[in-house]
């Protein structure tokens, strides 16, 4: 494990060690689960399609979540989020184990969302229901196409009716669901699109989430010579969902009814610390008055000079409607003068600065410009 921090004087670590150890160092918790039933076409994501030794896996996770209690002390965690690979796979048993964990070296009283991600075709009904009993309140569910053709086109193991069943029955139990879908296939238009927002407003969620297809080196797609549809016909494509989709946009690819927004992920959009566990989890972890970046399993953890925080901060703020607050440390990062003379593509409103609907198409490009 690398740390290093700077240390200000006996007064501040003092201060610090007790704000750490009395549990007010607030912290959200991703926790990787990298395991799928079979890899699809279009995943760069870390996981790996194998059976994997639960037992092993949990106890790795128990022993990082013990390292992070020795040296970050109890602190709140306001969200937990398990994600993946397929965590939906993980036996109820680990499940319980993990949360019993993080129960009693965490302070998750006031833990408002814990959320697991899933995969249609592995988790029935009754695992749901078990799920559930055992704390979770949000449901995200990997549909990516109502359409067979495609579901089979993507490399996913399952079809459209049993998306459809895991839906119904998720939103049945009254937990808040959510959903991902996956755009920009070759050969889709506008069309399409206005067809999978139509249906996806028929179902009732108060989450969405849609991605756009991209092709990933080192995937099966990544080896084939797509036809992909070019840059204006995927911006239409973004026009189209904000204009047909009945759920409001607040990040790029997220939509949402106002209190259905994911907690976990505009806590960390906002800049807030977060602690990633298991193999593959990133992490931004504040402790001894430093951030850190963190990597889960083996656990590493590099200082970050606070530009850099900053600059994170403007990154992944500017992908939501709200935007980013405007403090010290964004001040000392941005271009006002740039921001000033491009009221059509970011402006600066209440304090916070956001990218207008305009500015968001080109995010990457704008981000370049506004930082200094
Ligand atoms: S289920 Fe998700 S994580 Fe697993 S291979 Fe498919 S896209 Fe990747």
């Amino acid at each position: 494990m690398i740390c290093n921090a700077t240390k200000k004087n006996d007064l501040l670590d003092f201060f610090i060690l007790w704000f750490n150890i009395w549990g007010m160092t607030q912290h959200n918790i991703y926790i990787h689960v990298p395991f799928c039933i079979a890899k699809c076409n279009y995943c760069a994501f870390f996981s790996k399609a194998i059976a994997p030794n639960w037992e092993q896996y949990a106890d790795n996770i128990c022993a990082e979540i013990d390292f992070w209690k020795n040296n970050i002390g109890k602190i709140t965690v306001p969200t937990v989020f398990f994600g993946g690979g397929t965590p939906s796979l993980m036996p109820i048993e680990i499940f319980n184990k993990i949360i019993n964990k993080l129960n009693q070296n965490f302070d998750l009283s006031n833990c408002t969302e814990i959320t697991l991600e899933s995969n249609p075709g592995t988790i029935t009904h009754d695992k749901l229901n078990d799920f559930i009993s055992c704390g979770v309140n949000r449901l995200s569910i990997g549909i990516q196409s109502f359409d067979d053709d495609e579901l089979k086109f993507l490399g996913r193991r399952h079809d459209a009716k049993t998306a459809r069943d895991l839906l119904e029955y998720a939103i049945h139990t009254g937990i808040r669901v959510s959903a991902d879908f996956i755009y920009g296939l070759p050969n889709h238009n506008v069309d399409n699109i206005i067809d999978l927002c139509k249906k996806i407003n028929d179902t009732g969620l108060q989450h969405a989430s849609l991605y756009e297809l991209t092709i990933e080196k080192n995937t099966p797609f990544g080896r084939m010579n797509l036809d992909m549809p070019d840059n204006n016909k995927m911006a239409d494509m973004y026009l189209a969902i904000q204009n047909q989709l009945k759920l409001p946009r607040y990040e790029v690819s997220n939509y949402a009814t106002p209190n259905n927004k994911c907690q976990h992920n505009q806590n960390i959009w906002d800049g807030d610390a977060y602690i990633g566990l298991g193999p593959g989890a990133k992490g931004r972890v504040f402790m001894n008055n430093c951030w850190f970046e963190q990597s889960g399993g083996d656990i590493t953890c590099v200082p970050l000079s606070n530009e850099t925080r900053a600059v994170e901060r403007l990154i992944t703020g500017l992908r939501t409607v709200r935007g980013v607050k405007i403090d010290e440390a964004i001040k000392n990062v941005i271009d006002i003068d740039f921001i000033n003379s491009h009221n059509d593509l970011i402006q600066i409103k209440d304090n916070r600065i956001c990218a207008t609907d305009k500015g968001i198409l080109i995010l990457d490009d704008l981000l370049v410009d506004i930082t200094r």
